[in-house]
């Protein structure tokens, strides 16, 4: 597998680095996230907030900024809980600068300036800085808001090559199929077998490495000993993402068929065994753009329910019924709309949810005041946070409402 790693790992930002903020930043990221969606994201995190203080300075409105369009947005508010969390407990007296280059300078792959966002940031005239430290602590770690076992393991396998394990989707796959395992990898018994099988394999790759070192792999084997238990618990994310994908596995070219339970036995379809998917629920909301002398009305998400702080148009949930779209505008407003018609209808997935947007251009007399919200105009849309749906919605909306004028 560290072979294969070697020879096969996707050259992702991230793994250009072992400066432990930016892999944990990338690996909250990726939860839920596929990796092609992740990279420009956490580019423009890493430039924007490169160090800890920074993500625990930045005001509400940035961090949801820069996570738009990611979703899931309780990770970014951890994120920054944590990062106030280390400050407070964790003050190293070691810039935050010249920590930033030392990890990088100790990373296992050869950095490339010009794609680098720390790199360029972070060039030695920097001022001396100091600040706080990354916790190296497994448990430490682990008692960070947002960071449960698989994220804790990932952290101190890859930055500070720690023999933790990891398991998470990706991980399950390939190892109830080489191993082939049956039964359900949520079910309690098999789910502790495989954080085992998880364990003994990142531990036997930390010991693989020195005593490869002893037969004179003298380059190779001091790469590793820096990185085994980094590469091992990478390879074993990377081979789910690229060869043991859910559908279609490649076997013939992986690197481990030839132990494989579910290659030889022809298991690969059964594997993993987790049950039947939960059915998609149909979701139908109205929305209004409400519209007075060229501002749009929009409000913010209230702390406690999903997608908290994001923006939004306003709108009602029609619980699937075809409602009259204008009945439910006057009854919420309690006046009557100048001009009411359909915009457009906008469609979007998140979880099992399948949402359907009905969304209605209003507008009303110069004079009305206050709705609940805030009136912004068009050109500020791309100033504040939207959740995925009304993104899509304000989009459009400016689209179009353009083009009529
Ligand atoms: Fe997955 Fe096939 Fe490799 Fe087994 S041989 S780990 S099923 S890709």
């Amino acid at each position: 597998m560290l072979e294969w790693f070697a020879a096969n790992a996707r050259d992702l930002p991230w793994r250009r680095t072992r400066d432990p903020y930016a892999i944990w930043v990338s690996e909250i990221m990726l939860q839920q996230t596929q990796v092609k969606t992740v990279i420009p994201f956490w580019n423009r995190w890493l430039r924007e907030l490169p160090t800890i203080e920074a993500a625990a300075k930045a005001p509400s409105a940035k961090i949801h900024k820069l996570w738009e369009g990611l979703g899931y947005y309780t990770r970014v508010r951890n994120l920054q809980k944590a990062a106030k969390q280390i400050i407070a407990q964790h003050r190293s007296g070691v810039s935050a600068e010249r920590r930033k280059l030392d990890e990088i300078k100790k990373c296992g792959f050869l950095p490339k300036a010009a794609t680098m966002p720390v790199l360029k940031k972070f060039q030695p005239e920097t001022p001396h800085v100091v600040s706080c430290k990354f916790p190296e602590k497994f448990d430490d770690v682990l008692a960070l808001p947002g960071v449960g076992r698989y994220t804790a393991g990932a952290i101190c396998s890859i930055a500070f090559n720690q023999p933790t394990p990891i398991l998470d989707g990706n991980v399950i796959r390939v190892l109830t199929r080489i191993f082939g395992i049956a039964e359900n990898p949520k079910e309690k018994e098999s789910n502790k077998l495989l954080w085992h099988i998880s364990e003994e394999l990142v531990s036997h790759a930390k010991t693989q490495s020195s005593r490869r070192k002893n037969k004179n792999f003298a380059v190779l084997a001091s790469l590793r000993e820096e990185n085994s238990c980094s590469h091992l618990n990478q390879s074993l994310m990377e081979l789910g993402a690229l060869v043991c994908t859910p559908r279609n596995p490649q076997c013939l070219i992986c690197p481990v068929k030839k132990l494989c339970v579910a290659f030889k036995e022809n298991l690969t379809e059964e594997l993993p065994n987790i049950g039947k998917r939960e059915a998609a629920t149909a979701r139908h909301f109205v929305a209004f753009i409400i519209e007075r002398n060229g501002e749009f009305l929009v409000q913010q998400r209230p702390i406690g329910i999903v997608n908290a702080h994001l923006w939004e148009f306003p709108n009602f949930e029609t619980n699937g019924e075809k409602k009259d779209a204008r009945g439910i505008f006057d009854s919420a407003f309690n006046f009557k709309a100048a001009k009411f018609q359909p915009l457009c209808t906008v469609k979007h997935s998140i979880t099992r949810y399948r949402i359907t947007l009905e969304a209605f251009r209003v507008q009303l007399p110069k004079h009305l005041k206050t709705l609940g919200g805030i009136w912004l105009p068009r050109a500020r849309f791309d100033s504040l946070a939207f959740t995925a749906a009304h993104k899509k919605l304000a989009s459009f909306a400016k689209n179009c409402i353009l083009s009529d004028r």
